[in-house]
Order: C-alpha cells, then sequence, then structure tokens
C-alpha cells in the first residue's frame, strides 16, 4: 500500500481550531512536511536511502522510518527538541500554536491544563522546548538601521536586600539596594519597526552592554539608548552614530526627521514584564533568557498570523534536543 498523505489546510493557514481538529495522522504529517520539505533524511547518518514502515498511525511511536544505510529506525522527533518525548503529535503542533499565538505567553499550568497532559513537569519542559525551538539561529545575522538599546530589571522577589557572606547588605547597587531586589538585569536590542533581540546580562556596566551591542548589531546601524553612561562612546563605532534621550528629565523622544527615542524597547519590556508577573508569576534568573527568546520571536514575528508563526517556530525544530536533565527541574510556586 502506497503512502498518502492526508489533504488539509498547511499550518500557516490554522487557526487554534484547526489545529485541535488535527488527527494524529494529520499532525504527523504537517511535521514532516516542515521538517523534510523534500524527502526524509535520515538523522543519525543523513542518508535518503531511507523507508517508510507501513502501519496505521495509533500512537508517538507511529511514523517509523528504516534508514537502508546505517540500519537504524528514527521518526520525525528523532534529533529534534521533540527527541524521547511522549507527548502525541497533536499536543506538540497545539502546544506550539498556544505559545505563538499568546501575546504574553501561556503558563506551564494552562498548557497542562488545555492539552490534558499528565503532570505540570512534562508541560514546563515541553514549554521549555518549544522556547529552545523558537531561539534565533546562528544565520539570523546582525541587527541592521536604528536599533534601540535599553536594559531593566526582571523577576525576582522585591524587597531582599543581596548580602555578602558575612551576612551584610550590600549597599547602592542598582536593583540591589537597601531596599534592592534580587532581580535580573536583561538587556534588548529592537530594530526600529523589525526584529527584538535580548538576554539577561550579568552586570549592567559599559564593558557588558557595549559587548552586547558589537555582537549583535550591524556596524553601518544608529544605535538609541537613554542617557545611561554606560553606552558612552559607542556611537564611535557605529556608521549612524549615537542618540539619546534623556529620561531623568522627562525627556522620551526628540528629532525631527528621525524619533530619537527608546519606545519600542520600552513596548517590549512592558510585554516582557506583563508576562513575568502575570502568567509565570516567577522566573528563575536560570531560566530567564528562554523567556527572552520567547518573547523576542512573537515581537520579531509580530506581523504575521498565529498560523505562520507557529510554522516558523516548529521550523527551528531541528538540531536542538533539551533533555529534561539539562532544563533542571522545575520550581514550586512558580514558573522555575
Ligand atoms: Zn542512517
Amino acid at each position: 500500500m502506497k503512502y498518502e498523505p492526508p489533504k488539509f489546510k498547511t499550518l500557516h493557514e490554522m487557526a487554534f481550531i484547526d489545529v485541535c481538529r488535527l488527527s494524529e495522522p494529520q499532525a504527523l504529517h504537517i511535521l514532516e512536511s516542515i521538517r523534510w520539505p523534500e524527502d526524509p533524511v535520515c538523522p543519525h547518518c543523513k542518508s535518503k536511502n531511507v523507508a517508510r514502515i507501513k502501519g496505521k498511525v495509533k500512537s508517538v511511536r507511529d511514523g517509523l522510518h528504516r534508514c537502508y544505510e546505517c540500519k537504524q529506525h528514527f521518526t520525525v522527533m528523532v534529533g529534534t527538541i521533540m527527541e524521547d518525548s511522549h507527548i502525541t503529535y497533536r499536543q506538540w503542533i497545539q502546544a506550539f500554536h498556544s505559545m505563538c499565538s499568546h501575546k504574553k505567553g501561556v503558563s506551564a499550568l494552562q498548557l497542562q491544563r488545555n492539552l490534558g497532559l499528565g503532570s505540570y513537569r512534562t508541560a514546563w519542559h515541553l514549554a521549555h522546548r518549544i522556547r529552545f525551538a523558537m531561539q534565533e539561529g546562528p544565520l539570523a545575522g546582525a541587527l541592521k538601521g536604528i536599533v534601540e538599546v535599553d536594559e531593566t530589571w526582571v523577576g525576582g522577589k522585591p524587597g531582599r536586600p543581596k548580602k555578602d557572606k558575612k551576612g551584610k547588605v550590600i549597599p547602592n547597587q542598582k536593583g540591589f539596594g537597601p531596599n534592592g531586589t534580587n532581580k535580573t538585569p536583561v538587556v534588548a536590542l529592537i530594530e526600529r519597526n523589525g526584529r527584538a533581540r535580548s538576554g539577561p546580562v550579568e552586570y549592567v556596566c559599559a564593558k557588558t552592554l557595549k559587548g552586547v551591542i558589537r555582537e549583535n548589531v550591524d556596524k553601518a546601524s544608529t544605535i538609541m539608548t537613554d542617557e545611561s553612561k554606560c553606552y558612552k562612546g559607542i556611537g564611535k563605532e557605529f556608521g549612524g552614530g549615537h542618540e539619546s534621550v534623556n529620561h531623568s528629565i522627562r525627556e522620551y523622544s526628540k528629532g525631527e526627521e528621525i524619533a530619537i527615542t527608546t519606545n519600542s524597547a520600552e513596548s517590549y519590556f512592558a510585554l516582557l514584564k506583563r508576562g513575568v508577573h502575570g502568567t509565570f508569576h516567577h522566573v528563575s534568573k536560570k531560566h530567564l533568557h528562554r523567556y527572552c527568546d520567547e518573547f523576542s520571536f512573537r515581537w520579531s514575528n509580530r506581523k504575521k498570523t498565529d498560523g505562520e508563526r507557529t510554522e516558523m517556530a516548529v521550523s527551528g525544530i531541528e538540531g536542538k534536543r533539551v533533555p529534561y536533565k539539562k532544563l533542571g527541574t522545575a520550581l514550586k510556586g512558580g514558573e522555575g
């Protein structure tokens, strides 16, 4: 019997209701056609000399292929973020669609309930794997044009001062002051009308911030920041120079032809914080970079439809495998 793929909408045309109606064979077909647009390739030896093992698709184990070169078996999940997962293909696509369509993210608890998953741990791991798929690949390239750079403090429990080894409060550190917090500094670089890139940094200082800018921004760009001293002198390294607004005197936008402002970066942080406080409640420092990847992904692709974003995220599954151990365990009382 020849294998015939089922006929239905492609993933980028789908709304959530279409995704919910998918059968297991349809979901498998979608994942296979995104991962292997032409012919299936063996993930073990990259050979195309492979064949589908016949039989009905009933469970996760179905969709098996055999490689004639290395004699190994594989499914669409092998060598991707989905490897070793016991979640069905349908649930994977539904989870991808949920996370790509909710502006402020979806909590692991919500995913667990919506998809009928057995445990919080499974849902938490699923969400983190999807965040990993959303991470920009190395080919994404430098940010161009006008790039707004700003930093903020995210997460942590407020009102808990940072102490040194002897238990003495370390004074006068931004975010760690006497009334301070253990929040984590996050830097965002936002292309005006374009992509976003963000992530936690160890310290807010000139060395770190300039390093992040040099690494991520094209040399012909214009950098826009607030009045922070950390950015002083960065203009010399970029063709478009460096412009800044002085937030301390309530100056948020200036310039006539081109607006000098960091409003896009501020909007980005507002969204990220609404996600961290409103959806996830608590995000640990260790995993914060994945949440940043998730919010950057949605921001960069905000002009696309939910289905298009889902298809883009699914196409990021290849070669990114995250075992649970590597992620660590979920913390109690929050997303971790
Ligand atoms: Zn092989």
